[in-house]
């Protein structure tokens, strides 16, 4: 069985929920994981904003304006008027479920549900698609089986026994919809795997499944050497490893979902990336192939925040490390990058929920400083540590960037470096040029 991950451009206008019809059939069975229309759960987003500051007359526009567009959505969707009642039907009652919200009921646990709204919608619209042209379709609901445990995983175990169990109420199906980016968490409540999360949907699922593949369909023809949205240039990469799209997922490479990787290369499965709007256009494949050596690409990560720690020499030069980590490690902040020095550590971390407490705790026998604002630049590909000059390669393209700090060696996939934000362009463009020969 394959899994099918369609995001929200792929499933953004009505033409392009009807365009993918021709690339889920066939004989083969697959589960299709679909995310919210493009734009959705940012609108749905804005609108908890608005609820939780009891904002109600703009949360009623915010939700009559988005009920607007998948009218007309529906109409330019389905053709007959039977089905087009059962697509009115459809909306009122998520819609109607938004609007009880503006009755002043909205508390903080309610914004997952709400959020869940944007992948519910395009799954139960597509699958409506389906059933109008008679082409047999399954809708699993994904809060049925996908479960995180108490430290927000996934719990594997749970979802492979209870999508087995979804799975086998219907042998002779070939084609099963789905919902990517929503779950339920430990104790039972709607919950989500994090922006963009419809990628770790489609892996879990594979992952559960054991499929032969896992294809996530996108706007883009694949992973690109560098970000497209920022240089002009880029070319497409046909093949990575494992590891090598892990580490540029996790640094940033907005195609696909920071740890979406792990669970399909746990269980060895292909994932390839391919392009809705170009679906003949090779795209990447993601498997465990020994890399071919070389800088492969460069990917960005944002809002990351570094702290310097000084010793204030209190604690032994051997347990000043492990104070540090244990505080983050109690915090449940995972660290990005590291360096250290005699007397120092400087780190950084992108979740700053419990920095205060993390300062408090730090400032106990050291000197704390914080600089917000960084991005991290993370140089990715088969860079074996006994062959010279990649290192150089990336420091000579960087000259005129300043660096705040620089990371080699933890593994032979990735060179990172820590910049202040405002340069992140002329250093993703300077990349370009020096590693890449682009002007
Ligand atoms: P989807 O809605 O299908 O999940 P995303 O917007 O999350 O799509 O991811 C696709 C986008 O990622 C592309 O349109 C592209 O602008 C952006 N992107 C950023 N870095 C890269 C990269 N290295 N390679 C390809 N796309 C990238
Ligand atoms: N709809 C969710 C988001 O916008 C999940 C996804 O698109 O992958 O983040
Ligand atoms: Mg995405």
């Amino acid at each position: 069985m394959k899994v099918l991950k369609f995001g929200g451009t792929s499933v953004g206008t009505a033409q392009r929920i009807q365009s993918l019809v021709k690339l889920v059939q066939g004989d083969d069975k697959k589960i299709v994981v679909l995310s919210a229309m493009s734009g959705t759960t940012n609108a749905l987003l804005e609108l908890c904003n608005l609820l939780y500051n009891k904002e109600h007359d703009a949360a009623h526009t915010a939700i009559e304006v988005l009920s607007n567009k998948y009218t007309q959505v529906v109409n330019e969707l389905i053709s007959t008027k039977e089905f087009k009642t059962r697509g009115a039907e459809l909306l009122k009652n998520h819609f109607d479920y938004l609007r009880s919200f503006t009755l002043d009921m909205f508390t903080s646990n309610e914004e997952k549900a709400i959020l869940a709204q944007g992948e519910l919608l395009s799954t139960a619209l597509f699958y409506l698609h389906l059933q109008e042209l008679s082409i047999k379709a399954v809708l699993l609901p994904a809060l049925n089986f996908m479960r995180l445990d108490e430290n927000d995983e996934p719990q594997l175990p749970y979802i492979t026994k209870h999508l087995h169990n979804e799975l086998a109420k219907y042998p002779t199906t070939n084609l099963y919809i789905t919902q990517g980016f929503i779950c339920r968490n430990a104790f039972g409540e709607i919950d989500n795997l994090k922006r963009g999360g419809s990628d770790y949907s489609a892996s879990i699922i594979g992952a559960a499944i054991d499929a032969t593949e896992v294809q996530i369909w996108t706007d883009i023809d694949g992973m690109h050497n560098n970000d497209p949205r920022v240089v002009n240039k880029t070319h497409a990469i046909h093949a990575l490893s494992f590891d090598e799209a892990a580490e540029l997922a996790y640094f940033g490479a907005k195609i696909l979902h920071p740890t979406c990787i792990l669970p399909a290369q746990k269980k060895n499965i292909p994932v390839l990336l391919k392009n809705t709007m170009q679906p003949t256009a090779l795209g990447t494949v993601i498997s465990n192939i020994n890399a071919t050596e070389g800088i492969k690409a460069v990917a960005a990560k944002d809002d990351i925040c570094a702290i310097n720690i000084k010793s204030d020499r209190m604690l032994l030069a051997h347990g000043f490390l492990r104070a540090v980590f244990e505080i983050f490690e109690r915090f449940k902040t995972s660290i990005d990058m590291i360096t250290t020095s005699e007397i120092a550590v400087s780190l950084t971390i992108d979740n700053v929920k419990n920095l205060n407490e993390i300062i408090n705790e730090l400032q106990e026998f050291a000197t704390v400083e914080i600089e917000h604002k960084q991005t991290i630049i993370c140089i990715v590909g088969s860079l074996p540590k006994h062959t010279a000059g990649y290192a150089y390669k990336v420091l000579a393209s960087l000259k005129d960037i300043p660096l705040r700090m620089v990371s080699y060696g933890g593994s032979s996939n990735n060179i990172s470096v820590l910049i202040n934000s405002a340069h992140k362009k002329d250093a993703l463009v300077a990349l370009n040029k020096g590693i890449f020969g682009y002007n």
